[in-house]
This record gives C-alpha cells, structure tokens and sequence, in this order.
C-alpha cells in the first residue's frame, strides 16, 4: 500500500525540523543565552532592538562597569545617566524611556524579582510584558524563552528573511503567523527539551542570516540551507 503524499503544512513542518539539523550539523549547539544572568537577558532583549548586538554588548559593559546592573540600582539611576551608559546601543534616550519603564514594574510592582515578574502561565506573562511601554512581541518573547523559561518561539528579522526565501511563509506573514507556524510545527518534544530546542533554533537563524543570508547578494552556495531552497525562485513573492 502506498503512502499518502504529506500535506503541505506537514511537508513545511518536516523541511523547518531538516533546517535545524542542517544549521546544527553545522554550526554545533550555540549554547546561546543572550546575557550572564536572567535579568541581562532581560535588559539586553530592550537594548538589542533596531541594532546590532555588538553595540548592546559594549552598552551592557558600560552597565557592569558602574556596578549598576541589578533592577533597584538601574532603577535608581536618573534617565539622563541611564541614558548616557547606554549611549553605545543607539536610540539612546528612547531606550533610557523603556528600560525604565520595564523597571518600574520590575521594582513597583514585583520587589524587584524578576523571577515573580516571569511567574504564571505563559500567556499571562507574556500579555504582563507586552502591558509594559516598549516592549513588543519579539522583546517579549526573548524575555520568555531565554530569561523566563517559557516556551514562546522567538521571530525576528532573520526568521523572516529566511523563511521567505524558502517559501516557507507568505510575503505578508505577521510576527504572529511566524510563531504559529514554527510552534506548531516544532512541537515534537516535551519540555525542557523543547525550550532547548527553540532557544537553540533562534540562535541557528541568527547565525545563517548573520553570515549567510544577507539581505543583498545570499550566500546560498555556501550555506547550510541551500538544499531546502526551493526550485523556483522566491524573490519576486517575497521582494528581496
Ligand atoms: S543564504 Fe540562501 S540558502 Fe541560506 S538561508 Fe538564505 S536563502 Fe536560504
């Protein structure tokens, strides 16, 4: 007896897991957690947004340097001075704003714990960040997975990039049809290998579309993933 062909959804889910062994095959496990303790996550998941993560490391440095780092002391800090230690990751002033609004909930309403302000089910935390002035969807999401061990996928622009190239997504797919699509097609183990699997998964996109997928001129002959490039070009549906 034959087997039916698989669906497409199954097809795309079975060619996301062969991209990951691929990407990992690779580049072996990244053992990638964006910062020392789970509250430089946090405070790096601000920083990083709209710059690259090099000019969040030396901001984060400035941070250590004036022994600043905890959630009362940050808070402490006037925004003027906050705003000057994170001058190295850009849109310093209306970083300054964020970062102190996270910490007012961090200090006013949770005593400064981060781990009670990351305490419950996943989507009451989640919906408790997104509440919070300046942080969307992907920063939210990198506080769950790699500061609160939660299990939300994290997209950003890599993923997208990616994934348009492949096909793998429409054009117009939203932040929230990425997620979808890539937790309800990596599924397949339980927690905590899970949590595992995507935190490593992200930092695998990151990586591939660091170094090979740029936004002009791919490096596809040279990139893990040029097997899983579909036959018919997707540059004209996806605009790059
Ligand atoms: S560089 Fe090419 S093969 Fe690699 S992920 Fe981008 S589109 Fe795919």
């Amino acid at each position: 007896m034959t087997r039916p062909a698989p669906n497409p959804a199954a097809r795309r889910a079975q060619a996301l897991r062969l991209a990951y062994q691929r990407m990992r095959a690779r580049f072996g496990h990244l053992q990638w957690w964006p910062g020392e303790t789970p509250f430089e996550v946090c405070v790096g998941a601000i920083l990083t947004q709209n710059t690259a993560w090099s000019n969040v490391e030396r901001a984060i440095a400035n941070l250590k340097a004036a022994r600043v780092l905890t959630p009362r002391k940050l808070y402490a800090l006037p925004e003027r001075n906050l705003a000057a230690l994170i001058r190295p990751a850009g849109y310093f002033n209306v970083k300054a704003r964020r970062l102190r609004a996270f910490l007012q909930t961090l200090v006013e309403d949770f005593g400064g714990r981060l781990d009670r302000l990351l305490a419950g089910d996943t989507a009451t935390v989640r919906q408790r960040l997104l509440a919070i002035h300046g942080i969307g969807p992907e920063t939210a999401d990198s506080m769950l997975l790699y500061a609160g061990a939660h299990p939300r996928f994290v997209i950003d622009a890599y993923t997208r990039r990616i994934f348009q190239r492949h096909g793998w997504c429409r054009g117009d797919a939203s932040y929230d049809d990425l997620q979808t699509l890539c937790e309800s097609a990596l599924s397949q183990k339980p927690l905590p290998a899970r949590l595992d699997y995507w935190q490593d998964y992200h930092a695998q996109l990151v990586i591939t579309g660091k170094t090979y997928c740029r936004p002009r001129q791919p490096r596809c002959a040279e990139c893990p993933l040029k097997p899983l490039l579909p036959n018919r070009p997707q540059s004209k549906t996806i605009g790059h």
